[in-house]
């Protein structure tokens, strides 16, 4: 195994005897799985709050790539307490707000990113997801070690730890171990059960890739929907109005590709996408030229616990709330502060800390899920069985949405330690060779 900074002082000067619940740890060793979103952010607070952090990311480098993501309410509250209020903002998409538009480009309806204070359908925190996740990550390299090209092969806990074997061929022992790793969490699988069990789809497949910015496009973005197919598509400038960042949307009751298969998602979507009017066959034109591609089932997942024993599920391997919510990411920041501060606060005990993060973070989740599972509905294909929609102007969609963005609460967590201190070098190891 590769010498890593800080990683190699005895188990004797990390470990407090706590009597029946085995060993606390003063200083634990952390392992997060996926460095996206969620996985970084929560190597922040761990290291803030005096873990030591691994994250190993299955692909060989930082992912680019996905359309902007939203930080509302709460969630920007988070950003300010990680110091990275001005780091984010300078990354942000200078979005002025969002036209829909008919088949000919007319304009029908408007909405602007100062709309509700900031927190509406354009959010004043807005940002690409893959240039978030470098501002997490840049962040976090300095005292953080990053295992690129790698991911857990195995794993067994006991009452002390959890023993871990990376696909690489490395075998090392953490005290916790938390699954950041996304919506086919296979962290996930491994410890709590099949994907079907857990997954919810929504009906829905998105596709995200950059493209020339050959269309015009300033500081607006437009979005085209064709009402009757239920598809549509959405272009937004990206990179100083260069390039644009292109979403195209389809329901799909099935949705049978591997989701890491990439010809195969770039064929079922020229499939669907057949016959879209407004620019979509220019933006398709690009799709094999472009540099970045995600394409993915519009799904939730909903499962009863976040954790067993020393392994803890966070973001959307979690409570993906699914992009239909617009807080993904929110739910994701959100819940690595709270995440980390419960387990600090309770000394490391894996009981009392996951237990009281997803206490937490419960009733926040779900009014999310709900917003994602009402939105994904609004755009089902209309037909004589679709059960008809609530009313949106009711006070309960206020309440849901007010829910949604700041149901919950974010104590300080004045008594755990929270050393932000920077660490010396880098330690990210480089993809390896296989
Ligand atoms: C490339 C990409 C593009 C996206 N685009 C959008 C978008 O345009 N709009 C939107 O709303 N949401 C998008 N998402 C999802 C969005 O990032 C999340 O909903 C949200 O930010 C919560 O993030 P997360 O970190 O929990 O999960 P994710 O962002 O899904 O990240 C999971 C990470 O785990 C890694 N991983 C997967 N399996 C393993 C494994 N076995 N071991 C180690 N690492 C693993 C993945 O490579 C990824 O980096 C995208 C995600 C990705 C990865």
């Amino acid at each position: 195994m590769e010498a890593v900074m800080g990683v190699n002082d005895s188990a004797q000067e990390r470990t407090i005897p706590t009597g029946e619940q085995g060993t606390r740890v003063s200083r634990p060793r952390v392992l997060v799985a996926g460095a996206s979103i969620a996985g970084p952010a929560l190597a922040h607070w761990l290291h803030r709050r005096g873990a030591e952090v691994t994250v190993v990311e299955r692909a060989p480098e930082l992912r680019p790539g996905g359309q902007a993501v939203d930080a509302r309410g709460i969630a920007k509250e988070v950003i300010g307490r990680m110091g990275l209020d001005a780091a984010v903002r300078a990354a942000c998409t200078d979005t002025a707000g969002a036209h829909t538009v008919d088949a000919d480009g007319k304009v029908l309806e408007t909405f602007r990113a100062d709309d509700d204070g900031g927190d509406g359908f354009i959010a004043d925190i807005e940002i690409l997801r893959g240039d978030l996740s470098q501002v997490l990550y840049d962040d976090t390299r300095d005292g953080v070690e990053y295992i690129f090209g790698d991911r857990i092969a195995e794993l067994a806990q006991d009452g002390d730890g959890v023993d871990v074997v990376f696909a690489g061929g490395d075998r090392r022992r953490f005290d916790l171990v938390v699954g950041a790793d996304g919506l086919h969490s296979e962290l996930r699988a491994m410890v709590f059960g099949p994907h079907e069990r857990f997954l919810r789809h929504l009906g829905h497949v998105l596709a995200f890739y950059s493209v020339p910015n050959e269309f015009g496009l300033d500081r607006w973005l437009l979005e085209y929907q064709d009402q009757e197919s239920g598809r549509s598509a959405l272009l937004r400038p990206i990179q100083d109005a260069t390039r644009a960042m292109a979403m195209f949307y389809c329901a799909s009751a099935d949705f049978a590709v591997d989701y890491r298969d990439v010809a195969a998602q770039k064929r079922l979507l020229r499939e669907r996408m057949a016959g879209l009017g407004w620019l979509a066959p220019d933006i398709l034109a690009h799709l094999d030229d472009t540099p970045d591609f995600y394409l993915d089932q519009v799904a939730q997942v909903v499962m009863d616990r976040w954790s067993s024993g020393r392994v803890g599920l966070l973001g959307d391997a979690a409570f993906s709330s699914s992009p239909m919510s617009g807080q993904g990411t929110g739910l994701a920041l959100v819940g690595a502060y709270v995440l980390a501060g419960e387990l600090a606060a309770a000394e490391w005990d894996p009981g009392t800390g996951f237990a009281r993060y997803e206490a937490r973070m419960r009733s926040f989740v779900e009014a999310n899920q709900e917003i994602g599972r009402l939105n994904a509905r609004t755009r089902d294909v209309p037909g004589p069985d679709a059960e008809p929609l609530p009313d949106f102007t009711g006070e309960w969609f206020t309440e849901l949405v007010g829910r949604a963005i700041n149901g919950v609460e974010l104590p300080d967590y004045a008594g755990a330690p929270d050393c932000a201190a920077p660490a010396a070098s880098p330690i990210t190891r480089q993809p390896r060779r296989r």
